[in-house]
């Protein structure tokens, strides 16, 4: 597999450089208590890219480990000049400490993978080479998962298929830490809550190119995982933020407007109906469930159309306050490309 042939078309704004070393590829790793597996896991880095013939740095990001892992970290990042240690205050979740990471990364490229050897190193160079077939994203799966039945892969299973229907991005392991970015493209992204899995979806709403490639995935060998069941419900809620990006987040008014107006349309409808009653016929309709569902959809439509326009004000001041266009340009061809 000859990797170093695409160098060129990795980098699009030149090629990005510390020093004098040209840097395709930040290799970005999360640790929480991972010590018995880093310098294992840095070998096994420094192996693969240095067989690969591209420029690479590897960035270890300790998330307020206890076990000894920030010692250790300190100690390997001054040895050695392909790694960078970037040590958080406390344990802040995998999520900031993937943010943390791509703060720091300068390669035109970006990998992310697991610090406890779960992830193979050695399927790198297949992720950069699809990544260089034009894609923005490719990520990972996991398809022989290593992993307990019931707790783990099970609710993973359910999981990727509700994460598929909602976003609308269909791969199969949302859940794997490989993948391999273009670094214009995370530059693009704010991440929150436990948004990890969820990058190709927000790369999705970027207008992201994404495709998966199956990779290998070994038992844990150190340690414990850090999480459980109670992931599952946590990861729920991030998909209901990630659906309500993706369908209104530049038009929320078309999503609350909407029903708040068939709401008032449908308790109009029936307050004219029971006015006719009353009126008309001369019933009395003072004990009817059904002047209560009038109210109901009256107030409720209202509140709805409300929130509509409160959450358009805060949309455009989310757009507004970050110079954050409400589109992503993906290339600009001729006329000297500039404004
Ligand atoms: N991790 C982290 N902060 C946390 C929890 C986990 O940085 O609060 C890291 C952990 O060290 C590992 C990766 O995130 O490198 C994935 O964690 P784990 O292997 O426990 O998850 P699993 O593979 O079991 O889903
Ligand atoms: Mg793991």
């Amino acid at each position: 597999m000859d990797v170093s042939m695409n160098v060129s078309t990795l980098s699009r704004q030149g090629v990005a450089r510390v020093g004098d070393r040209r840097l395709d590829v930040s290799v970005v790793v999360p640790i929480y208590n991972e010590v018995e597996s880093i310098p294992r896991l840095i070998e096994a880095i420094a192996t693969t890219m240095q067989a690969s013939g591209l420029g690479y740095e590897i960035i270890l990001v300790d998330d307020g480990s206890r076990d000894g892992s920030v010692e250790l970290l300190k100690r390997l990042a001054l040895d050695r000049d392909d790694l960078k240690a970037v040590m958080l205050r406390k344990n802040y979740g995998q999520t900031a400490a993937m943010a943390a990471g791509f703060y720091y990364a300068v390669g035109d490229a970006i990998v992310t993978l697991d610090g406890d050897l779960q992830n193979d190193p050695v399927d790198i160079p297949m992720l950069l080479d699809k990544l260089n077939e034009g894609y923005d994203l490719v990520s990972g799966w996991r398809k022989q998962r290593q992993d307990a039945a019931l707790t783990r892969l099970l609710p993973s299973k359910i999981a990727n298929w509700l994460i598929g229907r909602v976003t609308g991005v269909k791969i199969h392991d949302y859940g794997c830490s490989l993948k391999a970015y273009r670094s214009e493209l995370l530059a693009d992204m704010n991440l929150y809550g436990e948004l990890h899995r969820f990058l190709p979806a927000l790369a999705f709403i970027e207008g992201a190119r994404i495709t998966e490639l199956p990779v290998r995935h070994h038992a844990r060998q150190f340690g414990q995982s850090k999480y459980g069941l109670g992931r599952t419900i946590r990861v729920v809620m991030d998909l209901l933020t990630i659906y309500f990006m993706k369908r209104f987040l530049t038009k929320p008014m078309h999503g609350f407007g909407v029903f708040g107006l068939i709401s008032i349309l449908a308790g109009m409808g029936l307050g004219i109906y029971l006015t006719f009653l009353k009126f008309g016929l001369g019933m009395a309709i003072g004990d009817r469930p059904l002047l209560m569902l009038v109210a109901i959809l009256i107030i409720g439509g209202v509140q709805l159309l409300c929130f509509g326009l409160l959450a358009e004000l805060q949309m455009r001041t989310y757009h507004e306050s970050q110079n954050r266009p409400i589109y992503r340009v993906r290339d600009v061809v001729g006329g000297g490309s500039q404004r």
